[in-house]
């Protein structure tokens, strides 16, 4: 068993109990780590302040990632409840509805620096504030998809996005390294959650990676939690850099 006591971590992207952020929480939690937990609006915080009771020591914090004050204030937050750090999940995306439908090609450029801006630069803004808080090496988790290395129809603008994010994973971790901190992203297959019924043929998307997929169905948020939980813990202390992918396999297939 995977031990995580006197670890102490926070988690962005929490929306409702569908999120990865969640299953990626409960796992955290499970193992014996202590949790900060982000949501991104006031809309969303009376529902990840009721899930947060059922995870022991706590804590909830606004965090809208285009919102520098608010990375700020989070961080300052971390430091005088915690003092440290030792792992952080980034579970954010989001990309204008109308970029997830009809043609990449329309994109306009409003939607590409919004889709870039919240899903792939947050992930450097918040390794900055991170990493001086990680006095004792640390992990780091960001949350990708294949649309990042293929194209899949109407993921458009949040494939490009994906894609910045995986090459920030690769960037951050080898200049994070010297400090023993890692960066790692996981690849997940869909899971049907908020952010991805945004896209628009999620329902096709699942039938057919369930199909094509060697273990012939969708994963599931738990197991690409349990991914995040082997990636914070010391077992993966060799790994930094990679995006993993947790998807049945369905990457591997050519057709
Ligand atoms: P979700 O809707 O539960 O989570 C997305 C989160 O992003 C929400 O909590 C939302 O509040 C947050 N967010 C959006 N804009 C933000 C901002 N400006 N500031 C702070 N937070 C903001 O959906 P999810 O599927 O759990 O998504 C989590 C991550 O997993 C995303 O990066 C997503 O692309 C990735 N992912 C999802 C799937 C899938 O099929 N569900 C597959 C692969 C990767």
């Amino acid at each position: 068993m995977i031990d995580l006591r006197n670890k102490l971590g926070i988690i962005f992207g929490v929306a409702n109990k569908r999120s990865i952020a969640w299953a990626a929480a409960q796992a955290l939690a499970e193992a014996g780590a202590r949790l900060a937990l982000t949501y991104q609006n006031e809309r969303l915080r009376e529902n990840v302040e009721e899930l947060a009771q059922s995870l022991a020591g706590s804590i909830t914090m606004q965090c809208d990632v285009t919102r520098p004050e608010e990375v700020a204030q989070t961080f300052a937050r971390v430091r005088e409840e915690f003092g440290r750090l030792d792992f952080l999940i980034h579970s954010i995306a989001y990309a204008p509805r109308e970029a997830l439908e009809g043609e990449y090609l329309q994109t306009s450029r409003e939607a590409f620096l919004t889709a870039l801006e919240i899903s792939a630069y947050s992930l450097t803004e918040l390794a900055r504030a991170a990493a001086p808080l990680m006095t004792d090496g640390g992990s780091i988790v960001t949350m990708t998809y294949y649309g990042a290395e293929k194209v899949v129809p109407h993921y458009n603008v949040m494939g490009v996005a994906k894609a910045a994010l995986e090459a920030s994973t690769r960037y951050l971790a080898a200049e994070l390294g010297q400090r023993n901190i890692r960066v790692n992203a996981i690849s997940a297959g869909p899971i049907q959650t908020l952010a991805a019924r945004g896209i628009g043929n999620l329902t096709t998307m699942l039938k057919h990676h369930a199909e094509r997929a060697p273990l012939r169905r969708n994963v599931e948020a738990r197991e690409v939690a349990h991914t995040a939980l082997f990636l914070c813990s010391a077992l993966s202390s060799g790994i930094t850099g990679e995006v993993i992918h947790v998807d049945c396999g369905y990457n591997i297939m050519a057709f």
